[in-house]
């Protein structure tokens, strides 16, 4: 437990350290980072720059071009929601210490005077100068011309290379993930204080994390303050059945500080319980079971992945310079054999010297670089459209910073090394430095000082809803159901095998058969079945469709070919005579 004085007296260190270090910062952070009063001028020049992403990249750079040219420019920016998100603090968010609303900004709350449009990028034409976006609820597509066009979409999560992984591990990039997991832990602590069975109690309290990079540290550290600092309010709960796992494939964790910071992570984490695991990775998950590279089967409800960055699928489709579908920009960070297309932050690789060779020489995926990357581009598009030289994109690290949850850190700052609480101290003061708005500032601030005085919230605003028609991913043996269980979803069967064992409804006799890929089961749906008459087991590896039951049910009222074929079917088998429950 973290006891409320010292926590007090956080606060007002933090506060001094933010004096004392916001001179440093400051010398490497953009001036110009509060709201920009609205410019009552009108746009009046015809070349116009569209901006696809609000993330780091996309916001910071709108922000500059705006500044440099002013109403030379007629500045559009496109991003799926209305909001930027402030990533670093996801995992602040699905730990509880900040609101969900506070890891966030209006758009049209930090660029006035922008135009901003909420809608999805959906294909990009070079011969027409046209970006193809779908807005709102409207089908149809909306056209938008460009003179520079500039990609700034981010990545995606890619888990589909590891057997099960896509279909239950959660992720941490957006904050709707953040929200997620934030539920998922409180709904596993409601479930296992309540539960009589100790597999299922095991289950629900053992939380894995795959990554140890800055992503998989901060969320495994804050999830572990959320667990603690809860546990008073589940009184069947003893702290010893807590079991919180960190699986990294290399040989080290924070791969992006020095080694020694990297060992102090490790010991910290280590004395708070947290179980990591080096050179150990994943090989299969399913809904209640992660299998490490190494063999060992982890009874698990919970398993949060934060490796499998993928890039966007618009650039994807993008007829442009890529490598492993990342856009190749020159040092100028203009694309590849274009004269008006530029690319910045996580979806464009860029090299940080003429003649590039090793992974050193690129700009890592990281907000601290984004926002430097944006600068350089509008600068560069300035100067192009002045007839001036282009400047390549040039940024040393001044260091890096991360939190490792209940009020400790680790911190590299112009080669200076610190840990524990300051190093924490300083990370918070530099992203309450570093995030966009003074009131996000001021209420992360809040946020931050009302957690440090007050019991962490178990309250479950988000809750977890069953997903609609979903894969589950079962290991050779998994039980899918038993009888007597809910009847919740109708299964079809992708790959694998699956044995239904029932009884038989005339002779009272134990029957049992085994269904392949393209066969179903589970249709009784349609008869108003609500329990389970058979168990069904997985025979070997398999994967499943499910539908829920009312999407099932709206299928069958809409499509009564669909509907005929289900009652022929359960005539045939005999499963229409079985006993309604
Ligand atoms: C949990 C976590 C912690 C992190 N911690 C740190 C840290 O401590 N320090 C650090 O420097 N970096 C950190 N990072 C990395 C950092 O957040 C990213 O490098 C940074 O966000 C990249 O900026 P970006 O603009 O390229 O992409 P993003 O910030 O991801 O922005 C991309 C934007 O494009 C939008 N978009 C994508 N596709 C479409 C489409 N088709 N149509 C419309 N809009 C679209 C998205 O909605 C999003 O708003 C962290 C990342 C995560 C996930």
């Amino acid at each position: 437990m973290i006891g409320k004085i010292p926590y007090f007296w956080d606060f007002w260190l933090l506060i001094f350290s933010f004096q004392s270090y916001s001179i440093l910062i400051t010398l490497d952070l953009d001036k110009n980072y509060s709201y920009q009063k609205p410019s009552r001028g009108k746009y009046k020049l015809a070349t116009k720059v569209l901006i696809l992403g609000g993330g780091f990249s996309g916001f910071f750079t709108a922000r500059h071009l705006k500044k440099l040219l002013k109403n030379k420019v007629s500045i559009e920016l496109i991003n799926k929601e209305n909001y930027f998100v402030f990533q670093p603090l996801l995992p602040e968010v699905a730990g509880g210490s900040i609101s969900a609303q506070n890891a966030v900004s209006p758009l049209r709350f930090l660029i006035r005077d922008i135009k901003i449009r909420k809608a999805e990028v959906e294909s990009i034409d070079r011969e027409t100068q046209t970006v193809t976006i779908f807005q709102g609820v409207q089908r149809r597509p909306t056209h938008l011309h460009y003179d520079h066009l500039v990609i700034a979409l981010g990545s995606d999560s890619d888990l589909s290379r590891t057997p099960g992984l896509q279909e239950h591990a959660l992720t941490m990039k957006t904050l709707d993930d953040a929200r997620k997991l934030r539920a998922h832990i409180i709904e596993r602590l409601e479930h296992a204080d309540i539960t009589q069975l100790p597999e299922v109690k095991e289950g629900a309290l053992t939380f894995t994390v795959i990554g140890g990079g800055f992503s998989g540290i901060e969320t495994v550290g804050e999830i572990k303050d959320l667990i603690d600092r809860s546990l008073k309010y589940y009184p069947n709960i003893k702290a010893s059945e807590i079991r919180v796992v960190l699986l990294e494939f290399a040989d080290r964790v924070l791969n992006e500080m020095p080694a020694s910071l990297a060992e102090y992570a490790v010991e910290k984490l280590k004395k708070r319980g947290v179980e990591l695991q080096l050179r150990v990775g994943v090989s299969e998950c399913t809904g209640t079971q992660l299998v490490t590279t190494t063999g060992e089967v982890i009874n698990t409800r919970t398993i949060i992945a934060t490796i499998g960055n993928s890039p966007s699928p618009v650039i994807k489709k993008f007829p442009i310079a890529q490598e492993n579908g990342r856009i190749l920009v020159d040092q100028n960070l203009k694309v590849k054999e274009t004269d008006n297309i530029w690319s910045i932050g996580d979806c464009a690789v860029i090299p940080l010297t003429e003649k590039p060779e090793g992974r050193d020489d690129f700009a890592p995926p990281t907000a601290q670089f984004a926002v430097r990357e944006a600068r350089t581009l509008a600068q560069n598009i300035k100067a192009l459209m002045e007839n001036k030289p282009l400047k390549p994109f040039k940024y040393n690290s001044k260091g890096a910073l991360a939190s490792l949850g209940a009020g400790r850190g680790v911190a590299e700052i112009f080669g200076i090394k610190l840990t524990g609480r300051l190093a924490w101290l300083i990370w918070r003061a530099y992203y309450i430095l570093f995030l966009p708005g003074i009131p996000t500032k001021i209420s992360v601030l809040w946020n931050w000082v009302m957690d440090s005085m007050s019991p962490r919230s178990v309250v479950q605003l988000y809750s977890e809803k069953t997903p609609e028609a979903r894969y589950i991913h079962y290991r050779a043996g998994d039980r899918v159901y038993e009888i007597g269980s809910k009847s919740d979803g109708f299964y079809t069967i992708i790959s694998g095998k699956i044995k239904i064992t029932g009884v038989d409804a005339e002779t009272g006799k134990e029957n049992s058969r085994s269904l392949i890929a393209g066969d179903h089961f589970g249709e009784r749906l349609l008869l108003g079945a609500t329990r389970r008459v058979a168990t069904a087991v997985a025979e070997e590896d398999t994967k499943v469709l499910v539908f829920t039951q009312q999407e099932f049910l709206k299928f069958a009222e809409g499509l009564p070919f669909f509907k005929k074929y289900f009652e022929e079917h359960m005539k045939a088998s005999g499963l229409d005579k079985k006993e309604i429950q």
